[in-house]
This record gives structure tokens, C-alpha cells and sequence, in this order.
């Protein structure tokens, strides 16, 4: 399925709920996280339904890189230059809450919550 009609994320590709974007492109959505954990605390989601990690097949692997490599160059659109975390929860053990995969770039001074 490309398109969930029940996916949160789905829709805020869509433009039917409203987001703060940092980054848009034929693939790929960035947008700040409603309750961010960091000063800089952006979420990257492919336009495309994949619900995790879990679901990932060779066929994304140009998908993922893309959306690894935007991480840094976003953090540094944003001013962050003392590091950042790359995270991406999978899965109910893993953490994951949206079931639309999604990477979590977090950048900025400390402290802020560990996680
Ligand atoms: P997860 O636990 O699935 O890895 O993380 C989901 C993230 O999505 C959470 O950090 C949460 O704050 C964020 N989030 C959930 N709903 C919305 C929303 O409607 N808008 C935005 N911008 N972020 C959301
Ligand atoms: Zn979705």
C-alpha cells in the first residue's frame, strides 16, 4: 500500500494535517516532531507507506540511504553543530508508536532526555 488512508504520517504527506516541514522532495517528507526530545528534533519519512524497519527489502535501500544522508545535511540547514542522533524505532518492542517508518534526527546543545 503507498498510501494509508488510517496513517497519521500518510496524512501529513498528504497535507491533511498540518506540519512544520524542513525538507520536501518526490520521496521523501521531513518535518519537526510535535513533542520534540532535543532543541532540533526532526522526523524523515518516506512519501511511501513502508510501515517500519521490519519491512525493508532490498528494493528501498536507495530510499534509506537517502533519507540517512539527509539527516546531516538538514542538521546543518538547522544550525546544529555539536552532533545529532539518528534513530529509527521498529516495532512494538523497538519503541515504535506511528507505524509508518519514520528516522528521528535529534541535534542540539545538551543535556536533553536520554531515550
Ligand atoms: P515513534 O515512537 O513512533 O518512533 O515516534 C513517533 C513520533 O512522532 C513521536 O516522537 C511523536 O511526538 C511524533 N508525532 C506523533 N504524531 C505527530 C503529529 O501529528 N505531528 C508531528 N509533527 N509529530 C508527531
Ligand atoms: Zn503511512
Amino acid at each position: 500500500m503507498s498510501h494509508d488512508p488510517h496513517c497519521i504520517f500518510c496524512k501529513i504527506v498528504a497535507g491533511q494535517i498540518p506540519s512544520r516541514k524542513a525538507y520536501e522532495d518526490d520521496e521523501l517528507l521531513a518535518f519537526h516532531d510535535i513533542q520534540p526530545s532535543a532543541p532540533v528534533h526532526l522526523l524523515i519519512v518516506p512519501k511511501v507507506h513502508l510501515p517500519s524497519l521490519a519491512e525493508a527489502r532490498p528494493e528501498h535501500q536507495g530510499l534509506l540511504g537517502r533519507m540517512m544522508v539527509l539527516a546531516p545535511e538538514l542538521m546543518r540547514e538547522a544550525g546544529v553543530t555539536g552532533g545529532f542522533r539518528a534513530q529509527i524505532n521498529t516495532g512494538a518492542d523497538g519503541g515504535q508508536e506511528v507505524m509508518h517508518l519514520h528516522l528521528h534526527v535529534m541535534g542540539g546543545p545538551r543535556p536533553w532526555r536520554k531515550g
